[in-house]
């Protein structure tokens, strides 16, 4: 399908491409039905680099940028797959290699690039708090040469299909600090370290079949040099990972819009009714072109986000509109394909209504769009704090 995004990534798309198209849409669709991890496929990324495409050279990855990282993703989905199994290591990187210390680096990245380790897990929403993250109750109270780890977390995905883990956790109470997204810290966690000792792991069962997690934190001892930078300033640091993260999924709603849309395209030009395919009638044709229009539109912004991250410029306000863009676009693009589709669109074999599930999940994680309005509101517009 013809883009106006940049072409200078071709040799990129095709390899992904080409490693997509060993995992075909039923192996996708039995996953789904099953809600299971879809292992092979992670590993074949894995072994292939595409996992360790952040990572420096130096450390063993290729060195790339989040430009890159998200055209693994997008083209993940646009394959008819759910990059949500591996975008983590992506988005967690970012906050390594920009705040961990030169040991924490030695120690985790070749290890991350080989495929030995996997740093799939991001641990920052809480049960009473949710997108209110500067009021998180989790405490880490530094104890000798360690920290010692209570409260809960609520939403924490692949944790079974990770060893390692970035929490984010208080360490001065919020009545000491001055503003209260001090006194917040990062930490880098070897999760088997801590699993049945300290962590315990509740799994949610839900609409997309998404591994994720209740974690509750019992006194969980973890070393002292887990923390990532500096103590207190943890919120700063997750925030550059949470704009990667908006950009990298904004990219995988990009790669399911296009999906949506040519699955779409296909089906109407093919389907025949009342004597002529569905596809003639503007009915069929305006949605869709609609959509198709909207997916373009996003994904200019999204290549703005990443490119200004990958430059170390501020990116938050393009990432945030990218994911709300993005999001809103594939949502757009998955209600008119099962729209094209009738009465099919609802047959798992045709696998509309299992990625339609899937894109769902963007309008709330990880950010919902409420909250990027009024970042955009009060941020970009300079409207008063509504909270
Ligand atoms: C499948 C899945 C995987 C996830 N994976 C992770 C993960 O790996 N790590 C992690 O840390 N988190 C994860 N999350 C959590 C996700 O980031 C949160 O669900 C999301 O940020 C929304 O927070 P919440 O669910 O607590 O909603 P709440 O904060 O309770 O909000 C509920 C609704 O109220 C709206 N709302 C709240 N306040 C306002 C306001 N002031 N103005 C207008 N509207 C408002 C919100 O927009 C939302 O629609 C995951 C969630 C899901 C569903």
């Amino acid at each position: 399908m013809q883009t106006s995004a940049p072409q200078q990534h071709d040799d990129l798309r095709d390899a992904l491409r080409a490693l997509c198209s060993e995992f075909p849409a039923e192996y996708h669709r039995r996953h789904g039905a099953e809600g299971s991890y879809p292992e092979e496929f992670i590993e074949a990324l894995t072994k292939a680099g595409w996992l360790a495409a952040m990572i420096p050279e130096e450390y063993g990855g290729s060195g790339l940028g989040l430009t890159e990282a998200s055209i693994v993703m997008e083209e993940i989905n646009r394959a008819g797959g759910n990059a949500g199994h591996c975008h983590g290591q992506m988005y967690n990187m970012g906050t390594l290699l920009r705040h961990g210390s030169e040991a924490q680096k030695k120690t985790y990245l070749p290890k991350i690039a080989s495929g030995e380790l996997r740093l799939q897990s991001m641990a920052v929403t809480e049960p009473t708090t949710g997108t209110d993250t500067t009021k998180l109750k989790t405490t880490a109270n530094r104890k000798g040469d360690k920290y010692v780890v209570n409260g809960q977390k609520v939403w924490i995905s692949r944790i079974q299909h990770s060893d390692l883990m970035i929490l984010l956790a208080r360490t001065t109470p919020l009545a000491d600090v001055k503003r209260k997204s001090e006194g917040l810290s990062v930490f880098l966690v070897e999760i088997g370290q801590v699993l049945g000792n300290g962590m315990k792991v509740q799994p949610i069962p839900n609409m997309v079949g998404h591994e994720t997690n209740e974690l509750f934190f019992d006194e969980m001892e973890i070393p002292a040099d887990s923390l990532i930078g500096e103590e207190g300033r943890g919120f700063r640091y997750i925030l550059d990972g949470l704009n990667a993260e908006r950009t990298l999924i904004a990219a995988e709603c990009i790669g399911d819009g296009y999906w949506f849309l040519e699955k779409a395209r296909d089906y109407a030009a093919d389907r025949e009714v009342f004597g002529r395919s569905i596809g003639q009638n503007q009915g069929i044709q305006f949605p869709l072109a609609r959509a198709y229009v909207n997916v373009e539109a996003a994904n200019l912004m999204r290549f703005e986000a990443c490119r200004r991250f990958d430059a170390m410029e501020s990116a938050g306000a393009q990432a945030n509109m990218a994911k709300l863009l993005a999001a809103d676009a594939s949502w757009e693009a998955a209600n008119t394909c099962l729209q094209t589709f009738g009465g099919f669109g609802f047959a798992a074999e045709y696998d509309v209504e299992r990625k339609f599930r899937e894109t769902r999940l963007y309008q709330v994680a990880p950010i919902s769009t409420n909250l990027i309005l009024s970042y955009v509101a009060e941020h970009i517009l300079g409207l008063p704090r509504s909270f």
